[in-house]
């Protein structure tokens, strides 16, 4: 018997399935582009859920900021996104020449061609990550007060990492505990949220292990910052196995700036030094779908635990004997 043996070409060559891939059709809509999805409403009650339990853990004196998904590109220049990330960044660019150029541009479409070299940058870019624009509103108000000042900041981030894993978005939501204040506030602040996040994970039913952590700073110059950064224990990650153990996923991270923010921005704290900034960030995204590859896309069937802990629904009686599940 012959068997035809087709060379392997990346066109006949198998996908091999990645262990998030059966979660797509129950989480996410395509829109045309990898890492970018619409979300469902299973997905959706997830996510609003871990958003009311994070909130539930603020503490007292932290003040509530809700940013939206742009934000100031000079102020992100100056906080020097450009020299760790400027592989990431996505920067709002749109026709700002007189009617004729713009027409012009359009008609190049329409014949077929380019209408996107006419386009020139606007003074907005996409926020890379939710506390950027704390820092400078919160230089706006002066010295710190004494144990200095916390906030509860949230945004869309977009990063340019177009992937087609689940857990790697472009487009995705970060929700973050911010502290300004001196080295020693900063200190409690982290060490502080690194008991509770955990706690948080464990009653979520989550496995997961906490380590150091580096950025992904860009090129060269940027591996030596991420062992520099790695060595004074800069960042910490709450890491969960979704894909495997060798390469867990981030879903937590514990950031400490040191005087970066504070220098940048001119915030003193209360010994007249530059304030010293730290924040714990909860990819809301990574998140869920660490909770729907964890425990199934069937809410019902999570354990009890969880779904309290979660403010969902205790089941009926007749649900708990497994009659009438929705
Ligand atoms: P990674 O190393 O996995 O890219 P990161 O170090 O870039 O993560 P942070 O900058 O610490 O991540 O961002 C805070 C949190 O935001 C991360 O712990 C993660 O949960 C979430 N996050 C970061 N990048 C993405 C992404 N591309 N898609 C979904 N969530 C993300
Ligand atoms: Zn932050
Ligand atoms: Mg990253």
């Amino acid at each position: 018997m012959n068997i035809a043996v087709l060379p392997s070409s990346p066109e006949t060559a198998p996908q091999i399935a990645d262990p998030l891939d059966h979660l797509a059709d129950k989480l996410f809509h395509p829109m045309g582009s990898d890492g970018v999805y619409a979300r469902t409403a299973l997905y959706e009650g997830v996510v609003e859920r871990l958003a009311a339990l994070i909130t539930s853990h603020r503490e007292t004196g932290t003040e509530v900021m809700r940013f939206p998904p742009v934000m100031s590109r000079a102020q992100l220049e100056k906080s020097g996104y450009l020299k760790s990330f400027p592989n990431l960044l996505g920067c709002v660019c749109g026709l700002h020449g007189t009617e004729r150029e713009i027409n012009a541009a359009v008609s190049r479409f329409d014949a077929g061609g380019d209408w996107t070299s006419s386009l020139s940058p606007a003074d907005l870019v996409l926020s890379p990550a939710a506390c950027y624009p704390v820092y400078p509103i919160a230089a706006s108000r002066g010295p710190l007060p004494k144990g200095g000042l916390r906030f509860d900041v949230a945004a869309d981030c977009f990063r340019r990492e177009p992937s087609k894993h689940l857990d790697r978005l472009q487009s995705f939501r970060m929700r973050e505990y911010v502290c300004i204040g001196t080295p020693d506030d900063v200190a409690d602040f982290r060490e502080r949220w690194m008991v509770r996040a955990q706690a948080i994970a464990r009653d979520l039913g989550l496995t997961f292990r906490v380590d150091y952590a580096s950025d992904p700073f860009f090129g060269r110059v940027g591996q030596m910052k991420a062992v520099s950064q790695k060595q004074q224990q800069l960042k910490f990650e709450l890491l969960i196995p979704l894909r495997s153990e060798e390469q867990p996923t981030a879903c937590m991270s514990f950031n400490y700036h040191r005087e970066h923010f504070g220098t940048t921005w001119g915030i003193q704290d209360t010994n007249g030094e530059p304030a010293h900034t730290g924040c714990v960030a909860f990819g809301m995204d990574r998140l869920a779908v660490a909770m729907f590859h964890t425990h199934g896309t069937d809410l019902p069937a999570w354990p009890a635990k969880v779904r309290e802990i979660m403010g969902m629904q205790p089941l009926a009686t007749a649900d708990a004997h497994g009659e009438g599940w929705r």
